[in-house]
């Protein structure tokens, strides 16, 4: 057995809510003072995904519009067993990866995009504004408004936009309006422009500018890719099919790991067995895995910071290196964010999620032995899951543990060749 698929029809028709599982009180919002941008919310976000964001209730139904589009983008993705990589390692654990790589932008990113492109439209917006890093949530958020036939204007971080024009062209292909940021159509990117008319940007420049548009208009709302309650909520699909997938083979997971930037696809796969976790039903671990150069959990704080550059969003509790904080540009650019979600980083905080690093020249070799043994290219972002999944199947092979191994497999590599080329052309930095 290779593959655990399911039918169109074990689609979930709810996701998962982990608010109402939480192990201690979430921390709210700051609402004083500085945190005064908590009225902005309503003209930024739809309804819809604004109550998501508050709620409370452990289910919420996937409408059935969303659940249409799911099945259209490929949904419920496969689950493959890695017997190349088991055998490569020569491991008894078992090895499994979730193909959130198998959806038409390539990534997890099209959950959320569809859902928040969906209630947007619903809401009565004409307009979908965001940022983009390395192009995968632009890309994913382009083709989600093109299905709800919404428009789209995408800021992409300008060293990206330079790098990584193959993405910029996909975006223009699903009929979205691209800028470099900082850019001069928006107050806080000519005033980052005026401080540097080079300034390679940032995710956070990007979400401030964004965020600006949406603010000016009625018409137009805002969309982020990760890091907010309603985004991981949306990802839960992945971690509900895993269930299922693993219930039909007669397997529980001993180890879970995802990389995170913000830490959608890893809260996807991971926060529908917490609960179980929390009550003894399970004994599994969960491990997000960061780069070396953007260490949010293992280094950061865990305090009360803003989600973007400017200060426009309220102030949410997390693990942050700072707001200011520009990471250097690594190849996983979808790691590149200085904070992380804030119920991802609770559950690093009370314990029940260890965070790990991966350093750039590790998670290449990683990529390298997966593209080998079996076949897929993974987005040098998936890279730091698989080189934490392979660390601990070669710590099965020392113990002799036969444990079960998951791995969220987020996107495939094959619009991320430069890093590949410079990994084997040894023009690689840590
Ligand atoms: C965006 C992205 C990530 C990081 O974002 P999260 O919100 O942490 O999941 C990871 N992998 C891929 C392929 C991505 O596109």
């Amino acid at each position: 057995m290779y593959r655990v698929t399911l039918s169109e029809k074990e689609i979930p028709k709810k996701w998962y809510n982990i608010a109402a599982d939480l192990p201690v009180e979430p921390p709210m919002p700051d609402q004083t003072e500085e945190g005064h941008q908590l009225e902005n919310l309503p003209k930024i976000f739809s309804k819809g995904v604004l109550e998501q964001e508050m709620s409370q209730d452990r289910w919420i139904e996937i409408p059935k519009e969303v659940r249409e589009v799911y099945e259209k983008i490929g949904r419920p993705s496969p689950l493959f067993r890695a017997r190349g990589l088991e055998d490569h390692l020569d491991t008894p654990a078992k090895i499994f990866y979730k193909r959130e790589d198998l959806s038409p932008t390539g990534s997890h990113k099209l959950n959320t995009a569809i859902a928040q492109a969906y209630y947007a439209k619903k809401d009565g917006a004409e307009l979908l504004t965001t940022e983009t890093g390395a192009g995968q949530w632009g890309s994913a958020l382009a083709l989600a408004c093109s299905f709800m036939d919404l428009d789209c204007k995408v800021y992409m971080v300008r060293i990206s936009f330079k790098q990584k024009p193959y993405r910029k062209t996909i975006m223009q292909l699903y009929n979205s309006e691209i800028l470099a940021s900082p850019s001069d159509k928006t107050e806080f990117g000519r005033k980052m422009l005026e401080k540097d008319p080079n300034h390679p940007g940032s995710l956070g420049i990007a979400i401030s500018e964004a965020i600006e548009d949406a603010l000016k208009d009625e018409k137009v709302y805002y969309s982020l890719g990760s890091v907010l309650n309603h985004v991981m909520l949306h990802q839960t699909v992945i971690g509900l099919e895993i269930k299922k997938q693993l219930e039909k083979i007669d397997e529980t997971p001993d180890v879970i790991v995802g990389c995170v930037g913000g830490g959608s696809n890893f809260a996807g796969a991971v926060f529908p067995f917490v609960k179980d976790k929390l009550d003894g039903d399970l004994d599994c671990q969960f491990i997000a895995a960061e780069p070396t150069s953007c260490p949010t959990l293992t280094q950061g704080e865990y305090k009360y910071d803003f989600g973007d550059t400017a200060g426009l969003t309220p102030l949410i509790k997390m693990y942050t290196l700072g707001h200011d904080f520009i990471p250097p540009s690594v190849h996983a650019g979808g790691l590149r964010y200085h904070g992380m979600s804030p119920h991802v980083a609770l559950l690093v905080h009370e314990g029940i999620v260890e965070g790990r690093t991966v350093s750039q020249t590790e998670l290449f070799k990683s990529g390298e032995v997966f593209a080998n043994v079996e076949g897929v290219i993974p987005a040098p972002e998936t890279c730091h899951a698989i080189k934490i999944g392979m660390d601990e199947a070669i710590k099965c092979r020392k113990s002799g543990e036969e444990k079960n191994i998951i791995i969220n497999f987020s996107g495939h590599g094959l619009l991320d060749l430069q890093g590949y080329d410079d990994y084997l052309s040894g023009n690689l930095t840590d």
